[in-house]
């Protein structure tokens, strides 16, 4: 089943038993190249403990996520392979296209040129009123 802790490869990448290109490790996240990277220097940032969504996480592994999210940019951007510019993916959730049920933050460098590329419906523009509605249901919603 999806999320489930047993077999999960990011537990097993945490714990030192499958093969990892490590970045960064401390006592609450760790951070490696991606097998599959979507341009060169693509990196993952997991929490050590096995959650499956970010809503999952406490506070300070949430933080660190960020924070450690932030200091590979750095890295990237300092020169470690060709990057003029960098996305943050978080996928929460299957229906967001998320694969691997163990969530994680996605450090993308990017060039002009590289192919990279997130689709979506952008086309509409709804009326303010619209917005403000939903605005208020969020506000609502987030107390
Ligand atoms: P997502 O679709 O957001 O769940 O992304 C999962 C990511 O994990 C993909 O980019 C995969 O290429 C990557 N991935 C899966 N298995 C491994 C692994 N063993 N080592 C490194 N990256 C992996
Ligand atoms: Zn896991």
């Amino acid at each position: 089943m999806f999320g489930q802790e047993q077999g999960c490869v990011f537990c097993r990448i945490v714990r030192g038993e499958a093969e990892a290109s490590l970045v960064h490790e401390d006592d609450l996240v760790t951070a490696f190249l991606d097998i599959n990277p979507g341009t060169p220097g693509h990196v993952l940032v997991v929490p050590r403990r096995h959650v499956a969504g970010l809503g999952e996480l406490e506070d300070a592994e949430a933080a660190r996520l960020m924070l450690v999210g932030r200091s590979v940019l750095g890295a990237l951007r300092g020169g470690a392979v060709r990057c003029e510019g960098v996305n943050l993916f978080l996928a929460d959730g299957e229906a967001a296209g998320q694969e691997v049920g163990h969530a994680h933050l996605h450090v993308f460098p990017r060039f002009a040129g590289d192919g990279f590329a997130l689709h979506g419906d952008w086309t509409r523009f709804p009326p303010r009123a619209e917005l403000d509605a939903l605005a208020a249901r969020l506000r609502a919603a987030l107390g």
